[in-house]
């Protein structure tokens, strides 16, 4: 068994411990893969499988990731990233009504966007179900001719009142024991477009008393006149999600296909379809099995297309890339870190058990990547000017500052020092209080990277404003000369030279949502909005980030981490996006 050991420390996920199980006991050892999917047939003379197990992550084209996706791509490729295995981008594109193209680029772009991949020089793993028709209908027509299955013409309504409920069995359609030549007349006569949408229905012969209703002869083929983003009018029937699912997973030889619990009661089904085609010769042993986890919940978002569509669609949001969002294209505008993500999921595991995820965990994980990954820069988001009294006029120096202190291999930077310098308004009080060891009358605090100043007192408008600061310099005391330490200060203030400063608009963002769980109860979740979930203020930036480039992310020293929009910014002139604080702020007097 190769095994990759996990990047990072993993919490229990119980299906790494199935797959270990089933490496162990040589389980899968026997499949053949023809390099590309298909019936058992074309697999049959083919080399071993050098994958030693096979996952998916089948997306249908109808939306945009979310985080909640983030989980399942993370577990899926991350599961055959550690075990030798492959993990197949697979769209699941069988419903013709509702798949868009414009959503396949998306998908995507977020999945490797993730650090994923299904392509190398041996492998392309990419597919659309919809390819599958063909063999689908081959399934549908062994079901048939082996008794497996029928036409059903009962109307919608009746099939309903015939299903029973959770106490009561199902009642047979009086069309389930129509003989096999009947069967396939119709289906070829449904294929052929002959019967308007509804009027029959294939439906597998199964147990109309079960006690899985997902067992009461479920429908697996219906008529829909529709046309396919891929197929076009090439077919006027389309198989049901629950027929087409476990196929596909059996034609791309998935070992081990993993879903949300809310598809554990189809996992009977799941079985009973693939045997039956196993005993029909059209699929090979070991067949796939389904396994499956508890979905990703996390607090203060919504994770539901459906609810995302219309926070899109009322327009609380500027679309589905609003850095607010909690999809992908969102996250990755925003400045989150895919690496965050990653860690993200390994924290929280996998299990079978329902649990809400605290955003500020996400956030956790967002920092401590980005604390480790990126470069520092200076920025001040409110501010206020500062005059140095005794520094000359026209004077000018450089400092120097570290791009990353744990990381000196990144270098440093140059920062321009002069007599006028920004800092952040609420680094200087008129009046001190208890702890308050920044700027104010007689106070000394250090200019970091640069000098020990005394404030000497400020200057205001008619409003009471501050308008400007002054102090009085120490010329002893430049940081990394033997002076530095002469003159012990608590206050370490970021600033930036007046004449260098490139002012910019910083966009900080905070949660979308005010509460914990957005419109619960009867609320509609648009009254929980937060309304300060977008604040956008011009700072001043220090010179070097002038020509930062899109989407490129920096730690603000004590502000958090913030990255480069990339679709509003220009060259030259970029707008920066927080991503996240450096601190957990949220409910405690928000710092910005
Ligand atoms: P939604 O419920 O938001 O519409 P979906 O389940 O319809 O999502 P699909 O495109 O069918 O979206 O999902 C692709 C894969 O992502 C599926 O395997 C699904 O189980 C998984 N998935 C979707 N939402 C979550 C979630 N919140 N946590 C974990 N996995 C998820
Ligand atoms: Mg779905």
């Amino acid at each position: 068994m190769k095994s990759v050991s996990a990047p990072m420390p993993s919490a229990a996920n119980f299906i790494r411990n199935i797959v270990e199980a089933d490496l162990a006991h040589g389980r899968y050892a026997s499949r053949r893969w023809a390099g590309k999917p298909g019936l058992g047939a074309t697999h049959a003379e083919a080399a071993p499988d050098a994958a030693k197990i096979r996952t998916r992550f089948p997306p249908e084209p109808n939306g945009y990731l979310h985080f909640g996706h983030a989980k399942s791509i993370c577990l899926n490729f991350g599961l055959a990233e550690q075990f030798g295995g492959r993990c197949h981008m697979r769209f699941d594109d069988t419903n013709p009504e509702k798949e868009e193209t414009e959503y396949v680029e998306a998908i995507i772009g977020a999945v490797r966007w993730l650090g994923f991949d299904w392509q190398d020089d041996q492998e392309d793993n990419l597919y659309y179900a919809s390819d599958y028709f063909p063999q689908m209908l081959a399934c549908a027509e062994y079901l048939i001719a082996a008794g497996h299955a029928y036409i059903d013409s009962q109307s919608a309504e009746e099939m309903r009142q015939n299903r029973g409920t959770l106490t009561e069995p199902g009642r047979d359609s009086p069309w389930r024991n129509r003989d096999v030549a009947e069967n396939q007349a119709l289906f070829r006569r449904m294929r052929a477009g002959e019967f308007p949408d509804g009027a029959h229905v294939l439906r597998a012969r199964i147990d109309m008393a079960s006690p899985n209703i997902n067992l009461r002869d479920p429908a697996i083929y219906r008529i829909r006149h529709a046309s396919h983003h891929r197929t076009g009018d090439a077919y006027c029937v389309y198989p049901m999600y629950t027929f087409a699912h476990p196929i596909e997973d059996a034609l791309e030889n998935v070992t081990h296909s993993i879903c949300t619990l809310e598809f554990e009661d189809q996992r009977p089904f799941y079985d009973w379809l693939l045997e039956r085609l196993a005993e029909g010769g059209l699929f090979l042993r070991p067949l796939p099995r389904q396994y499956e986890f508890s979905r990703l919940n996390l607090t203060y978002v919504l994770l539901s297309k459906r609810k995302l569509i219309q926070l899109v669609e009322e327009r609380h949001v500027s679309g589905w890339d609003d850095p607010r969002m909690p999809t992908l294209v969102g996250a990755r505008r925003r400045g989150y870190a895919p690496q965050g993500f990653r860690l993200l999921m390994e924290r929280i595991g996998v299990s079978k058990s329902d649990s809400l995820i605290d955003y500020g965990l996400l956030e956790d994980c967002m920092r401590e990547v980005m604390n480790e990954m990126d470069e520092r820069r200076i920025a001040v988001l409110d501010p206020v000017k500062l005059v140095i009294t005794n520094y000359p006029e026209g004077q000018k120096e450089t400092c120097r500052a570290p791009n990353h202190p744990l990381k000196p291999e990144l270098g440093k930077r140059d920062l321009p020092f002069a007599r006028e310098v920004w800092i952040e308004r609420d680094d200087f009080r008129e009046v001190s209080e208890k702890g308050y060891n920044r700027l104010y009358p007689g106070n000394l605090a250090r200019l970091k990277y640069a000098y020990v100043v005394k404030c000497a007192g400020c200057e205001k408008d008619a409003e009471g404003k501050v308008t400007t600061v002054f102090c009085e310099y120490l010329p002893d005391t430049l940081s990394g000369t033997p002076g530095a330490d002469s003159v012990k200060v608590k206050g370490n203030l970021h600033w930036v030279a007046v004449d260098a400063a490139h002012a910019a608009e910083v966009r900080l963002y905070d949660r979308l949502f005010a509460v914990s769980a957005p419109g619960a109860g009867e609320k509609d979740f648009s009254e929980d909005l937060n309304p300060d979930s977008c604040k956008r203020v011009v700072a001043q930036l220090e010179p070097s980030l002038k020509d930062a480039e899109p989407e490129r992310r920096f730690q603000f020293e004590r502000h958090g981490y913030f990255a480069v929009d990339p679709k509003d910014s220009r060259p030259g002139s970029p707008i920066f996006n927080r991503a996240v604080t450096l601190r957990d702020s949220w409910g405690s007097g928000r710092q910005t």
